[in-house]
């Protein structure tokens, strides 16, 4: 595959790189010693470097040619998550409970060297903004960047992102116009019934009756509300009630779970639909019910014009052999670069992390081997997107 041959010669330092961040994994919002390897290593390549949008984020920029090119961002993630390593390798986390499970550390380092790269041929005509963000896992690190002022401080015209993949061969690519990821939405849902003595049902109301039809209902969304061809899931993921006794039936349920959905209109339809289910099975058997519903990541939408461009650069970096698939089945996972895309038009592109154990397994491992195909990656859509005039 045709990585670039200045990349390929500081493949071992990359791979250095790559594994001190993984020896010292950082959660969301405190990977303040990741942030001081990052603004380092950019200040080092003679790069203007700002610290601290959403606490931990860097920014590193580069302007190079005329300086009145476009201005595009790159981003990777930095956060580590809460688990345990089973994974036996030399660089195996430091940091017990905390691990680089979703390959975080990888992406930093592919950033790195296409910084590395970029910093030292400027082959390019117009602005670069590497951004570093906190906190992907769940905690909206992306979304905190932005509100913090990521894209008045750093205007750019697009913006694009980059996640491993395991499953894809190493130099193999997947990408396309519309959604990859999905919405993620938390919901609760109270069910208030009337509690009594096991062997008296008749004297009060059930509350895990009422909580049982309600789990059953709730899957009538999915197949019964929605056009088949579009895709939805709604998981109920815990039921809590009663104590520890087995003869008293509680006075209420807690049920809690979450929506993935790609279509933003189905999306903002939910809290009605649901409502209306849990109300409706709630007053059937004379209990009431109420749902709080809390709005997460929106779904990760490529637009047309940079995901055929990322396509074609990937294709570049995959090579006669490589494969680069552009019709991926969209995860219903979700990703918080879906905030920039929001605001941005831009790509996310899948580049493949060989058969390594999936994302957040504990076993996981990101494939070093990618390092320079990332970073070639980056570097050859920079040099594309902003290429100089002939
Ligand atoms: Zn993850
Ligand atoms: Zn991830």
């Amino acid at each position: 595959m045709p990585i670039i041959n200045r990349i390929a010669d500081f493949a071992d330092e990359l791979t250095a790189w790559r594994r001190h961040i993984h020896q010292n994994p950082e959660l969301g919002f405190e990977e303040h010693e990741t942030q001081t390897f990052v603004a380092e290593k950019l200040e080092a390549m003679g790069m203007k470097v700002h610290r601290g949008l959403a606490g931990t984020g860097v920014v590193g920029s580069l302007t190079a040619g005329s300086g009145e090119g476009p201005s595009i961002g790159l981003r990777a993630d930095m956060d580590a998550l809460a688990m345990e390593e089973h994974g036996e390798h030399p660089h195996r986390s430091a940091n017990p409970g905390k691990m680089h499970a979703c390959g975080h550390d990888g992406h930093t380092t592919m950033l790195l060297g296409a910084a590395k790269y970029l910093s030292e041929t400027q082959n390019f005509d117009g602005t670069v903004h590497f951004i570093f963000q906190p906190a992907e896992e769940g905690l909206g690190g992306g979304k905190k960047m932005i509100e913090d002022g990521l894209f008045d401080l750093f205007p750019v015209d697009e913006v694009y992102g980059m996640h491993n993949m395991p499953g894809i061969e190493v130099g193999g690519f997947a990408v396309a116009e519309g959604p990859m990821m999905a919405a993620r939405d938390n919901f609760e849902i109270r069910v208030q019934g009337r509690g009594s003595h096991a062997a008296m049902p008749h004297q009060g109301v059930d509350p895990v009756v009422v909580g049982s039809n309600i789990v059953m209902a709730l899957q009538t969304v999915t197949s019964r509300n929605l056009d088949p061809q579009q895709a939805l899931v709604i998981s109920v993921t815990q039921f809590h009630a009663g104590t520890t006794a087995f003869n008293i039936i509680p006075d209420e349920v807690t049920l809690r779970g979450t929506c993935r959905v790609f279509n933003g209109e189905i999306q903002k339809s939910l809290p009605e639909r649901i409502t209306r289910i849990i109300e409706g099975v709630a007053a059937t058997y004379g209990a009431t019910a109420e749902l709080t519903y809390h709005r997460g990541y929106p779904a990760t939408v490529n637009a047309g014009g940079p995901s055929e461009f990322c396509a074609d650069v990937a294709r570049e970096i995959a090579g006669e052999n490589g494969k680069v698939d552009l019709a991926p089945l969209p995860s219903m996972g979700a990703e918080d670069f879906s905030y920039m895309l929001e605001e941005k038009p831009g790509c996310y592109i899948w580049a493949g992390n060989g058969g390594s154990a999936g994302l957040h397994h504990p076993e996981y491992d990101f494939n070093d081997e990618l390092l320079t195909v990332g970073a070639s990656y980056w570097s050859r859509l920079v040099e594309r997107r902003l290429a100089r005039a002939a």
